[in-house]
């Protein structure tokens, strides 16, 4: 397939769902816009797959909630988009005294949370020290959620606007010393920690403070922090993206490769490949929707293996026959349907980065667990009553930790994935995984390696590089549309729009619709 034209207002590199929300707004206002997406499908790492071979559920493969997607961008777009509440935020099983116990924290927050760390921390101190904790994060999110579809705000601006103690404490201090001065109780500090951990590695006491931005991030999502399960998948986001985008007008093309960018400052020349032939098409603006550090090699700057980004994360779809009863006698459909927190006590996790970071599989592997199919059973198809998908997300699984044999270390990192798992159930997950069409266990893992391989998110970083604050420094350069909402790249005509623009990562689309406005504020 080739485009329609050989110029363009507008090309945009990469059809992940940042791209298709820069396509659609920039359409809509009536721009041309040609998306070139590499793989046969849009979405990246937002997308929906028939994992396992017979069986017809469609899991979401990569992420799989959604927080920071603002209501104003799903509303402008006019998505099709229905975002559902999970009924528990979360539960922790634990064993404390030998005994098997749990943490649970309902949504909305009612006297069974209230009871629950009474039950586990022996009082009401450490539920009151939570509450007035995620006050406080409230009255940051409430601040700076609102900026984020807008010009960059100043650090001086937002932190005019918070409370002292507050900037003291989530901004400007390790996170780990503030959870460590407002939480006695190692699993109540885990739960907290764990936000500020997915997707980065760092320890909690990380002097550059890339674990409190991963945090603000994580709390800031419309202002409540929320995460909710697109109903049908996260697949059904970035359809509802791409349907916007071409019912106003974008043309998209998928397996098209681009393997050059030349920037001529009043413009810029794209070369993809379809499989078989090269083709050039211009833009008056090219907007890289791929990873800064892939962008740079499209540019012709070469591979620069030091400013590589490493992802850390270990991705595991899972297929069930049924659900697995806990040790705790929990109902297995309250604690598996918000996030289910396995081997992620404070101490726990600063033990799992200590080995990770000297180049140890961690043994006791921190991750979270949700089942998406409790709250939206839409994604199983007609698969058998009973039938559920399990999701698995591990922390502190570097890329490096597998890079000499990548196949045997992944399954060691399952194998201790699934053992911190089974620590709390009645049975072995094992003996609950459904079978596909082959006879084989439906347990699909991505470690970053594999998610390099199929999304060219470089060292499997999931925000294609460490999360910046989402605000602009004092002293940083506000003159140009694109300084000015945080997706300049050295190149002129070349703006980012994905995850690794100033508050591009995560799903959300943040990326893309800041991308789109810059180029109309520069027309
Ligand atoms: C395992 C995993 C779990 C996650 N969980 C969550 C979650 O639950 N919630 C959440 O909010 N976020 C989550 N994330 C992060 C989130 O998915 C990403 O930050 C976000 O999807 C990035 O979107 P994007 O559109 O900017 O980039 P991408 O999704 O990376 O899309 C970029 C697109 O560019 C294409 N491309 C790359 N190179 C080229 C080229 N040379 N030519 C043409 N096309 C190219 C790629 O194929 C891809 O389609 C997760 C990520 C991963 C990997």
């Amino acid at each position: 397939m080739t485009s329609a034209k050989q110029q363009y207002d507008v090309v945009v590199v990469g059809g992940g769902h940042n791209g298709l929300a820069s396509a659609a707004y920039l359409a809509r206002a009536g721009l041309s816009v040609l998306v070139l997406e590499r793989l046969d499908h849009t979405g990246g790492a937002a997308v929906s797959a028939a994992a396992f071979p017979g069986l017809p559920a469609r899991l979401s493969r990569y992420s799989y909630l959604v927080s920071m997607m603002p209501t104003q961008l799903v509303e402008d777009l006019d998505l099709d988009l229905r975002l559902a509440s999970r009924p528990t935020a979360s539960y922790t099983p634990v064993t404390r005294d030998g005994k098997p116990r749990g943490l649970l924290v309902e949504r909305p927050e009612g006297e069974a949370t209230r009871r629950s760390f009474a039950e586990l921390t022996g009082g009401d101190g450490e539920y009151d020290a939570w509450r007035e904790f995620y006050a406080d994060v409230a009255g940051l999110a409430e601040v700076v959620a609102p900026t984020l579809l807008s010009p960059l705000p100043t650090e001086r601006a937002i932190r005019g606007e918070v409370d002292p103690g507050v900037w003291r404490d989530f901004v400007t201090t390790p996170l780990g010393a503030t959870i460590e001065s407002r939480f006695q109780d190692d699993t109540v500090r885990g739960v907290v920690a764990t936000d500020a951990l997915i997707g980065t590695f760092a320890s909690m006491h990380d002097p550059s403070l890339v674990q409190n931005r991963c945090f603000l991030y994580h709390l800031l999502g419309n202002g409540t922090g929320e995460w909710r399960i697109p109903v049908g998948g996260m697949g059904a986001v970035t359809d509802a993206l791409a349907r916007s985008a071409v019912q106003a007008g974008a043309e998209i093309i998928t397996s098209a490769g681009v393997s050059a960018i030349r920037d001529s400052g009043d413009g810029a020349e794209v070369t993809w490949h379809d499989g078989g032939k090269s083709h050039t098409v211009s833009g008056r603006h090219v907007l890289a929707n791929v990873a800064p550090w892939v962008l740079g090699i499209l540019l012709g700057n070469g591979a620069d293996p030091d400013g590589k980004p490493e992802g850390a994360q270990l991705k595991i779809n899972v297929l069930l026959e049924r659900l697995p009863q806990l040790k705790s006698g929990v109902d297995p459909a309250v604690a598996f349907a918000g996030t289910l927190h396995v081997a992620e006590d404070y101490s726990n996790l600063e033990a799992a980065y200590a080995d990770a970071a000297a180049g140890r599989m961690p043994e006791r592997l921190p991750g979270e667990v949700y089942c998406h199919s409790l709250t939206d059973p839409s994604i199983l198809g007609d698969a058998p009553a009973g039938t559920h998908t399990l999701t698995y997300f591990g922390l502190h699984t570097p890329a490096s930790l597998f890079a000499q044999d990548p196949a045997a270390t992944k399954e060691l990192a399952v194998a201790r994935a699934i053992a911190s798992i089974d620590e709390h159930l009645v049975e072995p997950i094992e003996s609950c995984v459904a079978r596909d069409a082959d006879g084989k266990p439906c347990i699909e893992a991505k470690i970053p390696q594999d998610v390099e391989a199929d999304l060219a998110m470089p060292g499997g970083h999931i925000f294609h590089g460490d999360l910046d604050w989402p605000w602009a420094s004092n002293r940083a350069r506000l003159e140009t549309p694109a300084q000015q909402w945080g997706v300049q790249t050295d190149a002129d005509s070349v703006l980012l729009c994905g995850a690794g623009s100033r508050r591009g990562g995560a799903v959300s689309g943040i990326g893309g619709h800041n991308a789109a406005q810059a180029v109309l504020a520069s027309r």
